[in-house]
């Protein structure tokens, strides 16, 4: 929280009168569909007639950007015992309602559910995602604390998925306002089925209906099977009464998006990532947010605050050790072999190598502004790569009886289950203390907080792996892309590229290569697969769209060597080195 010390920013904070009883009511019907409006209704009870100021958030936990939700709000109204109340704005998200006295008041607006980003709510004429923080008001300058209801108003046949917890037909409840907001919903027609792991029921619900059938389906819960288990024993510990996987496949929208809650995530897909191996790591790591940052979380976000953003230098930890987490669950669970995990690794140091040198506090501090330099999700690969680098140190110096597990085990219980949040301080005196007291003051100066290369060779060995250059010849466009609303936008073309040869223009939609569309992540890889081996110089089309015309450019293939850097198992690593590798592949210690 921050102090208000100050009478300016003390005047600055305005405080709602105190509501209780306060229930939600969201209506999404076909004919909201139609509309792609989704009603919420919000009903409290007051003591007199002092204003009540409502907010909305600005943002949604997880997803580290100011996206001001408010902007998708129409006809609101307010009204307390069936005549409408004097209201008026305060600020851009927020409302102050004025009571005519003792009694119940109802708050109601529109929300423009078009939005296909899992920290909104879109809709189809047959289905809605919604999150709270997008529907829900909250009484501005009162704590969170107070419990609420929720009521979803909807077509008698359709469905309704939530890890919230249920009271009733379609009536759910939290005990407080960020519980409330953590909580996304399914509304309509869905496929979902369930089944237990570790334990406990775990749903899996997919829009739309059919996108994730038979074999497809099986392999899903392969997934889960393997991943929750694996990451489950890291903690020993399962923090869900039920978990829900939300996932949504839909042609506009490519590559693929998770978005963590303490019991539920929601993917957002195209389908040509459906049947990828991208998608058994987005869920290990997605499902790892259940308790590294939903529950283990840096103290700057702790408690989340919903008015403002909450930058923390310790995103690293919560997304790149994630990220980590996610390769180690796959190969701990047998998804991926040594091998696999190798090149997850190596692809991560290749996609570091490629960025600017940035330290990995400044790009979690600047992740709220979107860096344009490349450098805005670096924090996931090289976070990853410090937590392979920190776990491998911790097993050195502690001749593998501990490993970065405990490190995240003693935290967990230390700072989650004590209701606070942890510290760099904190951090790092627990990495330490596993490591057997070894200081890593020289590491975090040199490496977290500076811009220096990672220390691959020092490090890699002391786990009976090392670095190889591989180079390869591969076929290159000479393009830089990046995914928006209207599909793969053109960002860069390369000087003296195929595609400038081509007259390929950056703001350009790229449509399809050589008739890869471009709207599946993975056309790049299945691009270079089919074109390895073809001549320099062979015709390519390439179709974009260019001031809403399409139009087909011709381009020559041409290819670049690469060097990459490789992880690979040292032939001649010791006993000591084998046991280290041996135990971080299978999540074990001696
Ligand atoms: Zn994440």
């Amino acid at each position: 929280m921050l102090a208000q010390t100050s009478p300016v920013a003390a005047q600055a904070v305005a405080t709602s009168a105190p509501v209780t009883d306060v229930r939600y009511e969201v209506t999404f019907t076909r004919a909201n569909g139609e509309r792609r409006q989704v009603g919420s209704a919000m009903t409290f009870t007051v003591g007199g007639t002092d204003p009540v100021i409502l907010s909305l958030p600005k943002w949604t936990p997880g997803a580290y950007e100011i996206s001001n939700f408010s902007r998708d709000v129409s006809n609101f109204a307010a009204e307390q015992a069936g005549s409408s109340l004097t209201w008026d704005k305060l600020d851009a998200d927020t409302w102050r309602v004025r009571p005519r006295g003792v009694g119940e008041i109802t708050v109601r607006f529109d929300y423009l559910a078009d939005s296909l980003d899992n920290a909104n709510t879109w809709s189809r004429t047959d289905f809605l995602l919604f999150n709270g923080t997008n529907l829900f008001l909250y009484p501005e300058g009162r704590e969170f604390d107070f419990p609420a209801s929720v009521s979803v108003n909807t077509e008698a046949g359709w469905k309704v998925v939530t890890g919230m917890t249920s009271v009733g037909a379609r009536r759910y409840t939290a005990s407080n306002y960020h519980d409330l907001v953590d909580f996304p919903f399914f509304v309509g027609q869905f496929d979902v089925d369930s089944t237990q792991i570790s334990g406990t029921w775990v749903r899996f619900a997919t829009y739309p209906s059919g996108s994730v059938t038979g074999g497809a389906r099986i392999a899903v819960w392969e997934a889960l099977k393997r991943v929750i288990p694996a990451e489950v024993k890291v903690f020993s510990e399962v923090p869900w009464t039920t978990y829900s996987v939300l996932q949504i496949a839909d042609p506009g929208y490519g590559g693929g998006s998770g978005l963590e809650h303490q019991n539920s995530h929601v993917d957002v897909l195209g389908p040509g990532m459906l049947g990828t191996p991208s998608l058994p790591s987005l869920y290990a790591h997605e499902i790892f947010h259940a308790w590294n940052v939903k529950r283990l979380r840096p103290a700057d976000l702790w408690p989340y605050r919903y008015d403002i953003e909450q930058p923390t230098a310790l995103l690293w930890i919560s997304e790149g050790i994630t990220d980590y987490y996610a390769d180690l669950a796959e190969v701990r669970g047998g998804i991926i072999n040594a091998k696999g995990f190798y090149e997850a690794t190596s692809d991560k140091i290749s996609q570091v190598d490629q960025l600017p040198p940035t330290s990995l506090e400044d790009a979690s501090l600047s992740t709220w502004v979107h860096p344009r330099d490349g450098t805005e999700y670096i924090y996931y690969p090289k976070g990853s790569l410090a937590g392979l680098l920190i776990d491998i140190i911790i097993r050195d110096a502690s001749n593998n009886h501990a490993s970065l597990d405990d490190v995240m085990r003693k935290m967990y219980n230390a700072d989650y289950k004590n209701g606070r949040g942890f510290t760099n301080d904190e951090w790092w005196a627990a990495v330490s203390q596993a490591a057997n007291g070894k200081s890593f003051a020289d590491f975090y100066s040199r490496y977290i907080d500076g811009r220096e290369p990672f220390p691959y060779d020092r490090v890699l060995p002391l786990a009976g792996l090392r670095l190889a250059g591989d180079t390869t010849r591969v076929p290159q466009l000479g393009i830089a892309s990046l995914q928006d609303s209207a599909g793969l936008r053109v960002t860069e073309v390369l000087a003296g590229s195929a595609a400038a040869a081509a007259g390929v223009q950056a703001g350009d939609q790229l449509i399809s290569v050589a008739g890869f569309k471009a709207e599946d992540s993975n056309w790049t890889d299945r691009f270079r697969a089919r074109y390895s081996r073809e001549a320099e110089g062979t015709e390519l089309a390439v179709v974009i769209k260019r001031d809403g015309v399409q139009q087909t450019l011709t381009a020559h293939l041409h290819f670049v060597l690469r060097i990459q850097s490789k992880v690979v198992e040292d032939s001649r690593a010791s006993a000591k080195a084998k046991r280290i590798r041996s135990g971080l592949l299978t999540g074990t210690t001696n």
